[in-house]
């Protein structure tokens, strides 16, 4: 498998999603201040492009109510 530039984590404490930069092995959640370990993390989503992954950001962050799982339907 390619890899991918950018995913898109939730936040396990305050269930904020971000995108990510993967060959970073962590990242700070913006909202909590958390310090995340991708490697503990699902990426719910990947792409090299900054304009799909943003705009999956969006979506997640929309979904984020309850209905994350549907969302995951829907980019599979
Ligand atoms: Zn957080």
């Amino acid at each position: 498998m390619a890899f991918m530039k950018f995913g898109i984590v939730v936040c396990p404490r305050c269930k904020k999603a971000k995108v990510v930069d993967l060959s970073c092995k962590t990242t700070k959640c913006h909202r909590c201040g958390k310090v995340l370990r991708l490697e503990h993390l699902r990426i719910l989503y990947k792409s090299n492009s900054d304009q799909k992954i943003r705009r999956a950001l969006g979506l997640v962050n929309a979904e984020m109510d309850g209905r994350l799982e549907d969302f995951k339907e829907l980019m599979k």
